[in-house]
């Protein structure tokens, strides 16, 4: 007998180091922190004790955006558009919401972090991107 059901585990998990400074970075400051990797350059948004190209120790975070590119998006079955974001001065593209606006997105668009009133230590602090232009692109 095969039963298909969902279950629910609520869990609590730390965030390690350089994720809580990158989040309390956010919380405290309204600031978006990457890492910079001494071995190859690439810079990593959101920051990563580790790089993901190489897999070396990244260094102390640096300040990037909150002004960035849209990568790419897609809309989902609920209507939140999701994007790649590429930050000014990261090498990588940070996944996130796009707000407001009419719907048009356009690759390269310039766009910027809006931060909630009220945060809390999570990338939901970043309450979505939005065009740099206003509505629309
Ligand atoms: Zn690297």
């Amino acid at each position: 007998m095969i039963r298909t059901e969902s279950i629910h585990i609520p869990f609590t998990y730390a965030a390690g180091g350089t994720s809580s400074i990158f989040l309390a970075a956010l919380r405290d400051e309204a600031r978006i922190l990457a890492t910079p990797c001494p071995a190859c350059d690439t810079v990593i948004c959101p920051a990563r004790s580790s790089c993901p190209a190489c897999g070396g120790p990244t260094a102390t975070p640096v300040d990037v955006g909150p002004a960035g590119t849209l990568v790419s998006w897609t809309e989902l079955a609920d209507g939140t558009t999701l994007a790649l974001v590429r930050l000014d001065g990261a090498d990588t593209s940070l996944v996130h919401r796009l707000a407001g606006g009419d719907g048009t997105w356009v690759a390269g668009q310039r766009l910027r972090a809006r931060f909630g009133e009220s945060r809390t230590g999570a990338i939901t602090d970043i309450v979505g991107f939005e065009s740099e232009n206003g509505a629309g692109r």
